[in-house]
């Protein structure tokens, strides 16, 4: 009915001004979340390892020149990830914020730069792995991409091509561009609120959201261990634990 049309539009419309000057009016979610989020799993990155990944210098293992250089060096790197990974368990964080997802009537969407599966076997449904998934391998000779819980070290054959020892892990590396950018900025395009949490703000791309979060004039938080690099772009920064702050900030936000 044309009727209802013209008497919902002016709501709506009045909906999205009170929410970009009400704190309270959110209705559209934007999270990146970052390395922060998974450390109190057991799971530790390159950064906490004083530039050293498992006694590998990240250059060494997360390029694509490594890889050309020396593909089993990598591989094996990837397969002891891989492995690790599936022995550690979501935590307090990753719960809260499957929690906010499940019951957020909003516009939700998670991104996270993590490439454990922790969201998700916490139960987040609204997520985008804009670095790729431990868990999932990419053909290069084909360019299908499979679930994947085993070794490459030891050159298995695609399941779609068949050919073997193209597969590699589906990680974007350094230098490598990552994943839906296109989807990320579109949902920033609808949000009213953008967090970061475990992550710092100063690096490319987080840095660029909250920039472009900031350019469009709605609300930033950050939720990080301690003030990060790009901590002054944020409006508001809350610093300590995420299994602490994360939990604590999803009960706020859906009682309020
Ligand atoms: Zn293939």
């Amino acid at each position: 009915m044309s009727g209802s049309y013209y008497i919902r539009q002016p709501k709506q419309v009045l909906g999205e001004v009170e929410g970009k000057h009400v704190g309270q009016d959110i209705k559209n979610i934007v999270i990146l979340t970052g390395a922060g989020v998974s450390a109190e799993s057991g799971i530790d990155t390159f950064r906490s390892a004083g530039g050293l990944w498992e006694q590998h210098k990240v250059e060494d293992v997360a390029t694509p020149e490594a890889f050309a250089r020396d593909p089993d060096l990598v591989l094996r790197f990837y397969d002891m990830r891989r492995e690790r990974i599936q022995q550690v368990e979501p935590n307090a964080a990753h719960y809260a914020l499957a929690r906010l997802d499940a019951a957020w009537s909003g516009n939700l969407l998670l991104v996270t730069q993590n490439v454990d599966d922790l969201h998700e076997r916490a139960g987040t449904q609204r997520l985008l792995h804009m670095h790729g998934e431990h868990l999932n391998a990419w053909c290069n000779a084909c360019d299908a991409r499979h679930p994947w819980r085993g070794t490459l070290m030891d050159r298995p054959a695609c399941p779609a091509c068949g050919v073997a020892g193209r597969l590699r892990p589906d990680i974007v590396w350094f230098g490598e561009m990552p994943y839906r950018m296109d989807e990320i900025y579109h949902a920033l395009e609808q949000a009213d609120l953008f967090v970061s949490i475990g992550t710092s703000g100063a690096v490319y791309p987080a840095a660029g959201l909250v920039r472009e979060a900031r350019r469009k004039g709605i609300k930033t938080l950050e939720l990080n261990l301690e003030p990060s690099r790009g901590t002054s772009w944020f409006e508001e920064s809350r610093h300590g634990p995420a299994t602490l702050m994360v939990p604590a900030w999803v009960e706020e936000i859906l009682g309020s």
